[in-house]
């Protein structure tokens, strides 16, 4: 069960209303990247998962970043009503559609179920919530430089901060799994290229050329400069 408390997970004080900035915060609200997409995901990936321990972290992680949504909402809310009401008309976005959050994102488009990344292995899950964190990061990144004031930025600070921790506990995770650096999973027998990596991107500038060392160093993937080359010789056996 769920019970709300009328209280911000973290305080939000706006001092600057400023309805343009409350469009880039719809991103962390109905955006592909944002607070529901998240909850929803890990809520739903919870339900699958027969281990208890990673089921009630997915649900912690889940009801944290409704929380989040709370506090995104009220700074859409804030950023784009008041005093500022007149204001607002500057963007199309809240005149039309009223001040207060919506479900869309800073383009207007309408947020949509496909955002969740969910299904098939608590491996891929992780994997996925570690792309959502990363997506989540990125965004308010971006946001923070262009805050409109001190309380705006230190809230997107405190969200960007979780979403770094949650990426280290999708990260622990994988590693309790032995599969944070293992893409192999499930029951595949991979076929005998799997330790290849092939040069498909080629030129005669030997400078431009060639495997990225860090590709190659700690691991045991194998370079074909020439795959053509390769391509021959295994036709020709
Ligand atoms: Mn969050
Ligand atoms: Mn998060």
């Amino acid at each position: 069960m769920f019970i709300h408390k009328k209280e911000l997970l973290h305080p939000v004080h706006v001092t600057s209303p400023d309805p343009k900035f409350a469009e880039f915060l719809l991103d962390a609200f109905g955006g592909a990247t944002g607070e529901l997409k998240a909850s929803l995901q890990y809520f739903t990936q919870a339900q699958h998962t027969d281990d208890p321990q990673l089921r009630d972290m997915l649900m912690d992680i889940a009801t944290e970043e409704m929380g989040h949504l709370e506090i995104v909402a009220h700074l859409i809310e804030a950023h784009s009503s008041g005093a500022v009401e007149e204001k607002a008309f500057e963007s199309t976005l809240f005149s039309i559609r009223g001040k207060g959050p919506h479900l869309l994102d800073s383009q207007g488009t309408t947020w949509t179920g496909a955002y969740v990344d969910e299904g098939a292995s608590p491996v891929r899950d992780l994997r996925a919530d570690i792309a959502a964190e990363a997506g989540a990061l990125a965004s308010y990144e971006a946001m923070i430089p262009k805050s409109p004031d001190e309380g705006t930025r230190k809230a997107l600070i405190h969200l960007a901060t979780r979403e770094v921790t949650h990426s280290r506990m999708f990260m622990e995770a994988l590693k309790s799994m032995d599969k944070l650096d293992d893409p192999m999973f499930g029951d595949l027998q991979p076929d005998d290229t799997v330790n290849l990596v092939f040069n498909l991107s080629q030129t005669e500038n030997p400078k431009k050329d060639g495997a990225a060392p860090w590709l190659l160093a700690n691991s045991k993937l194998e370079y074909i400069a020439d795959p053509e080359e390769r391509r021959r010789t295994a036709k020709a056996q």
